[in-house]
C-alpha cells in the first residue's frame, strides 16, 4: 500500500478510545466523523493499528499532572454531585471551555495513553510514521484543564521520547492557537524545540506565543513563535512555514518530529480567524515527509467538524501516498457533507490583515534566532 516499503505507517485506534473521544464536550461527535470518513476511503484497511487497550493509571498520569488535579477528577468520577461545585471546578479550569463530565478520569487516561502508544510505536521501530487523530490537546496543563483540553497527550508523548533517549525532539504546532501547554512544559530544556505558528492578538486565547518568547535558560532559542493575523491565506502561510523549516531542520537536526494539525485555521471554522484550505496543511505534511525522519502526526482543534474530517482524511491519504476521489463516498455520515458532498475546502472572503512587510520583519527575527541555536 505504501509507495515506499521502508516506511511503515501506524494508525492509532481502539473502540474505547473512539468512544471516549467522541464524548468530549468541546468536540462531541467529531471523532466518529473523522474515523468513519477515513474508513469510507479504506485508508486504514491494511495499515498497522496502534492499539490503545488501557487508559493510563494514576501513577502514569502523575508523570505530568498534579496529585490535586487527579484527585479531583477521580472524585467527580465517583460522585457526580461534586460536579456542581463551581468554586472547586474553577480551581481546576473545569468551566466554560472545559465543563466537567463524569468519565473525565478514564477519558484523560485514554487520551494520554493514545499518544504514548504512538510514541512507543516509533521508538520500537515498528513504525516510522504514526497518525493519532485522537491526540493533539496542546493547551492542557499540569493542574488545570484549559482551552478544550483536559490533559496534554503531546507532553506525555514527548516525555516518552525523552525517557527513551531521544534528546532532539521537534514539536510543530499548526493549530490556530498557540501551543502554550507544550511550550510551557519544556520551556527550560534544549531537548525539545517547540515551533508554533498561530493567531496572536490582544485578548485572543491563550494570549501567549509572542515572538520574543524564545525559551528560558538552557531552553533559550528552543521556543519559536510566529504570530499571525486574521485572514492569512495558503500562499502566505506556506511561504512562512517553508522559510522557517528550511533553516530550522539543518540547524537543529531533530531525531523525531511531532506535528499537531489543529484544523481550526481552516476557512469556515467557528473561530473565524484564518483563511486556510487543506492545501496549506498538506504542503506542511509533505514537507515534513520529505525530511524522512520519524514523524508523529496529531489532531487538535477543529470546530467545523466535517471540514476537520475532510482535512485529516486528506492528510491520512497523503501519508499513505493515496490519491482520493473528491466525491465523498457513501457511508454512515454521508448526509453531513451536503450540499456538495465534496472533499474540497474553499477560501472565504475574509479580509486578510497580514501585511508581507510586517511578517517578513518577524521572519527575519525568527531566522536570526534559529542561527543562535547552540
Ligand atoms: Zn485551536
Amino acid at each position: 500500500m505504501n509507495q515506499n516499503h521502508s516506511i511503515k505507517v501506524g494508525y492509532v485506534y481502539s473502540r474505547e478510545l473512539l468512544s471516549v473521544s467522541n464524548q468530549l464536550p468541546p468536540v462531541k461527535g467529531r471523532a466518529i466523523l473523522v474515523h468513519q470518513l477515513i474508513g469510507a476511503y479504506h485508508l486504514f484497511d491494511n495499515c498497522y493499528r496502534v492499539q490503545v487497550d488501557q487508559p493510563l493509571d494514576e501513577n502514569q498520569l502523575r508523570k505530568f499532572h498534579s496529585i490535586e488535579f487527579l484527585n479531583y477528577l477521580r472524585q467527580i468520577s465517583i460522585d457526580s454531585d461534586k460536579m456542581d461545585d463551581d468554586d472547586e471546578n474553577d480551581q481546576f479550569g473545569l468551566n466554560y471551555d472545559c465543563p466537567p463530565f463524569s468519565d473525565m478520569f478514564k477519558t484523560i487516561g485514554y487520551l494520554a495513553a493514545s499518544s504514548i502508544a504512538a510514541a512507543n510505536a516509533i521508538i520500537s521501530g515498528q513504525c516510522s510514521i504514526v497518525l493519532n487523530w485522537f491526540g493533539g490537546w496542546h493547551h492542557g496543563h499540569r493542574d488545570e484543564a484549559s482551552g478544550f483540553c483536559y490533559t496534554n497527550d503531546i507532553v506525555f508523548a514527548i516525555l516518552t521520547f525523552l525517557e527513551n533517549g531521544f534528546d532532539k525532539i521537534l514539536y510543530i504546532d499548526l493549530d490556530l492557537h498557540h501551543g502554550n501547554g507544550v511550550e510551557q512544559a519544556f520551556v527550560h530544556t534544549n531537548k525539545v524545540l517547540c515551533l508554533s505558528l498561530h493567531k496572536y492578538e490582544f485578548g485572543f486565547f491563550p494570549d501567549t506565543g509572542h515572538i520574543n518568547d524564545i525559551g528560558l535558560f538552557r531552553g533559550k532559542y528552543h521556543s519559536i513563535n510566529m504570530p499571525l493575523r486574521n485572514g492569512i491565506n495558503d500562499d502566505q502561510y506556506i511561504e512562512i512555514f517553508d522559510k522557517i523549516i528550511n533553516r530550522l531542520i539543518p540547524k537543529y537536526q531533530p531525531q523525531v518530529i511531532i506535528c499537531q494539525c489543529g484544523a481550526d485555521g481552516l476557512s469556515g471554522d467557528r473561530m473565524k480567524s484564518f483563511n486556510l484550505t487543506s492545501r496549506t496543511y498538506l504542503h506542511c505534511i509533505e514537507k515534513l515527509l520529505e525530511i524522512r525522519l520519524p514523524l508523529l502526526i496529531l489532531g487538535g482543534g477543529g470546530y467545523h467538524h466535517t471540514n476537520t474530517a475532510k482535512l485529516w482524511t486528506l492528510i491520512t491519504a497523503k501519508v499513505f501516498g493515496q490519491k482520493l476521489n473528491p466525491n465523498i463516498p457513501d457511508h454512515e455520515f454521508f448526509l453531513y457533507y451536503g450540499p456538495d458532498y465534496d472533499l474540497s475546502i474553499t477560501e472565504s472572503m475574509l479580509p486578510n490583515e497580514n501585511d508581507p512587510q510586517e511578517y517578513n520583519e518577524k521572519l527575519k527575527i525568527i531566522l536570526a534566532n534559529i542561527e543562535k541555536i547552540p
